[in-house]
This record gives C-alpha cells, structure tokens and sequence, in this order.
C-alpha cells in the first residue's frame, strides 16, 4: 500500500473510531469533548486531531484516573448512539441463534438413527453466532492487564486492559511480526521461541505470547531470571533448539554470559528481539558477540520500541536490524503517530493515538520519547510501512534531572558508558538532599586487564562534559557480577541504572 491509501485508511478508522466508541462510551474523553464542543463531526481526520490544544494525554493525567480511560458502553448509549446498524446487528444475533438452533436439532436428530462411525462423520453442526452479551462482553469487557513500571509517576504502576478483541488484534499480527523478522518461512516445528521477559504484566511478554498464538509458535516461558531461574532457562533454550530468543537487553547479555560461562550450545538461535530498554550498537555488538561464542552461526539482534499506552509494541525488520538505524516499523491501520515541535532534522516528541480496538484507549498520548517519524519506503527492506526513526531519546523526568542546580540529560550520560568499550556494567546513584549537598556517585565494572585508573579518568572528563559541568562525586570500580546484583539484573523488572536516592524536599 502507498503512503496516500495508508492515511485514507488511518482518517476513516480514526472517524470511525471517535464517533462510534471514543465519543458515546469513552468517560474521559467523552466528557472532554462535551466541555469544550468537540463534536465527532469535527474530527475527520488524523489531522484535524492537531487543531485540538487542549486534548492531550500525559502519563500523569492517565495515573490519576486509569479506569476513566477505559472504554465503557453502557446499554442505553449502545442502542442509542453511531452506528444506527448497531442494535439491528445485536437483534440479529440472537435471531440467528435461535433460528440456526432448530436445524441443528432437526441434523441432530436425523443423523442419531444412522449408524455411529456415519454419524460421527457426517455430523453437521452449523456455527452459532455468539449471543449480543457474549459479543458486546467479548469487545469490552476488560480481561487481561498490563502495567507500567511506575518510573515516572512515583513508583504506582499504572494499569492498561485489554478486552477480547484487543488479544484476538495481536494474535493476528502474528504473521506479519513473523514476516518482519524474516521467520515467516519456518516451518511450524522449527517456530520455537524462549520468552526471558519478566513477569507476563510487562507488554512486551503478553505481546509476545499472543503474536506467537497467532502465528502460531512454540514459546517458553521462563520469567527472564525470577522465574524459573537462568540456569533452568538456558536448560530449556538449549533443549528445545530455540530459533528466537527475546527480552530485556541486560537480562539477555547477562543470560548469554552465562551461557558461555557454562559452554552451552545455543547454535539454532538465529534472531534475538530486545524489549523495554533502548540497545546502542556497543550492546547490540555485545550480544552478537556473545551468541557466535555459543554457536550461533548468524544471528540478528532486532529492536523494538513499544510502551504500554499504545498496547503494542513495534520492531525493526531483520535487513533494518542488519544495517542499523532505520527504524521501527508502525502499523498505520492500528494507530496515529505525530511528531510534536519537530527540530530541523524533523525530531520531535512522539505522540500516539489509538484508532482502533477497546479496553484502555489513549488519544494523543505524549510518550516524552523524542524521535523522528518516517513515510518513505525502508531503505532496508523496501515496505511502506511508516517507521519511527531513531535514535530515541526521553525526556522525561527520569531522565532529565536537577541536580545541585544544574539541568542533567541522563540521556547523554548514558551514551558516555554505553559507548566506552572498556565498561561492561554501569550505575549512577544520586545522594544527599538540598541541604547537605546532592552528589552523584557512579559505579563501573571493567573489562579485566586494562589500566583501571587510565579508564576512571577518561569517563570522569567524559561525564562531565555530558553533565554539563558536573562531576562525579566519587568513581568506584567494582567487579562484573557485584554490579549485576547491584543492578538487579536478575531481580527487577528493569535494571536500576540511575538510581536516585535523593530525601523528597
Ligand atoms: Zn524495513
């Protein structure tokens, strides 16, 4: 599809959307739009959302009030709002039930007096509709839930549901997830997965499970270490000759460490998917490194984008992921991405709209990710697939901080290890209060056999040109696998980088 039938889809979706489920059932926004006179005949495209200042969406709106972002019909509105065909669908339904009830009976009936092995061939059972409450249950009634890990909004994770067809949605993107990671020809033998995702409230495990039901494909679980442990998980990965290995980037190297450690076979591993964090290309390199050391013979390490706002998650296509840099494929037909205030490079926040589907809904959602937003064909590829081109920084306030006065990027410190070849783990802690004087603390683990002072003194010079000035307070060494219980690599739902422990004022 080209870029113009693309957006002709995303504009009669998105209408269709507003009028018939955002408008009539959503509480949040539906009172939004009664207060300042946004009727659903107003917004007729993706674009007209941009003449709307007052609506957007924040995570702090959503933590205050998550279940008023739930889509909730009420019997009254579903008969009496868009589309007029809605109650003469549901009427339908029950009609058809009944009416296809009787032939069954009647099949049932004729087919008894037949001998049993003709009878069991030759059974007819014409399919039922599910019932009005079945359907209307089946599309809005939230079933299964996924959390934020509650980073910026004070430790409370912020709960988003999803409802029967949001699962059925993911399901059937299966294939086209299998396609971008160039697995779509596997035979269904070979279609095996290990899941090292944390806990299944985290998307990007149920995203993954789902895709994987849809295809379908083997997955493990294994609860990414605080499950069944990593010496049980790599067991289960070497046993089962798993093509696919996928989930957070510190809990995959740490896992692949190990693996080497123990010289353990993980050659059929041929794609590796990283979820939840963001991968430079010194941990992408890392990784392949890793896994050539297990046996894999060409194995791809594929990123992806996703938050829990937009209930989805996406990822780079296998040629993408090979040359690097060109971004995650969108699928435009499941929701809206704006760049807000783009820079001259065309850098700017990202802001998602859902357009399709029930159970949480967010419309103009400020993620606080800057990134670039791209229509043109993947140079990678050649899909016309949109693509949110990286690299992704955030802005949020986990990430830009006020320490002693000055405004710290951590974005930039981050870069300033991850891109040293000499660090293999890092943290960042910030102490101390207004009074006494904040200070950052910073700890590193070395590769072995380099000069330890030599490598201090450069990141201390690099950090401070990162930070704007400010310098570490003090620079401790400390060994591989201290830092990685530090981190909590193994323990935590993502590992603790920038720490900070600073009292509230
Ligand atoms: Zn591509």
């Amino acid at each position: 599809m080209t870029r113009e039938q693309y957006e002709a889809l995303q504009d009669r979706q998105l209408k269709r959307f507003i009028a018939e489920e955002v408008y009539p059932f959503h509480p949040y926004y539906g009172d939004l739009f009664r207060k300042h006179g946004i009727l659903p005949r107003h917004i007729g495209s993706v674009s007209d959302l941009r003449h709307f200042s007052e609506l957007f969406t924040t995570k702090t709106i959503i933590a205050a009030q998550p279940e008023a972002f739930v889509v909730q019909p009420t019997p009254k509105r579903v008969f009496l709002s868009p589309p007029r065909t809605r109650p003469l669908v549901l009427v339908a339904r029950e009609l058809a039930r009944a009416g296809i009830a009787i032939p069954n009976l009647l099949f049932d009936q004729t087919l008894n007096r037949l001998p049993s092995l003709l009878y069991r061939f030759g059974r007819v059972q014409l399919p039922r509709p599910l019932s009005a409450k079945a359907f209307l249950e089946y599309r809005y009634a939230p079933h299964f839930p996924t959390g934020t890990t509650g980073r910026s909004t004070g430790g409370v994770p912020t709960v988003f549901w999803f409802t029967g067809v949001d699962m059925a949605r993911m399901a059937k993107l299966g294939s086209r997830y299998f396609s971008l990671l160039g697995m779509g020809n596997l035979q269904p033998q070979e279609r095996r997965c290990i899941d090292l995702f944390p806990v299944s409230i985290h998307l990007a495990d149920l995203f993954l499970r789902e895709v994987s039901r849809g295809v379908p494909a083997m997955v493990f679980p294994t609860g990414g270490g605080k499950g069944i442990g990593t010496e049980r998980s790599l067991r289960v990965a070497e046993a089962s000759e798993a093509r696919l290995l996928a989930g957070v980037p510190d809990y995959v190297e740490r896992f692949l460490e190990y693996a080497v450690d123990e010289k353990r076979n993980l050659s059929h591993v041929e794609r590796v998917i990283l979820g939840g964090d963001a991968v430079g290309p010194k941990r992408r390199e890392s990784i392949i490194e890793l896994l050539r050391k297990c046996g894999a013979m060409d194995p791809v390490v594929i990123a992806s984008y996703g938050f829990t706002e937009a209930k989805i998650a996406f990822i780079e296509c296998v040629e993408g992921a090979r040359e690097g840099g060109v971004g995650y494929h969108v699928f435009p037909e499941l929701g809206a991405v704006e760049i807000l205030d783009p820079d001259p490079n065309s850098r700017g926040e990202v802001c998602w709209s859902t357009i399709v589907g029930a159970g949480t809904v967010v419309l103009r959602y400020r993620t606080g990710d800057h990134a670039a937003f791209s229509w043109e064909p993947c140079p990678a590829c050649g899909r016309t697939l949109p693509r949110i081109v990286g690299p992704i920084t955030r802005k949020t306030s986990d990430m830009i901080k006020n320490i002693a006065g000055t405004l710290v990027d951590f974005n930039h410190v981050c870069e300033v290890f991850e891109n040293d070849a000499s660090v293999t783990e890092w943290q960042v802690e910030i102490v101390g209060d207004k009074n006494a004087g904040e200070r950052i603390n910073v700890f590193v683990a070395l590769r072995e056999g380099i000069d330890q002072d030599a490598v201090c003194w450069r990141l201390v010079s690099a950090f401070k040109t990162a930070a704007d000035g400010l310098a570490p307070y003090t620079i401790r060494v400390f060994s591989h696998e201290e830092l990685v219980v530090r981190l909590g690599i193994e323990t935590e739902l993502k590992a603790q980088r920038i720490k900070d422990l600073r009292k509230e004022a």
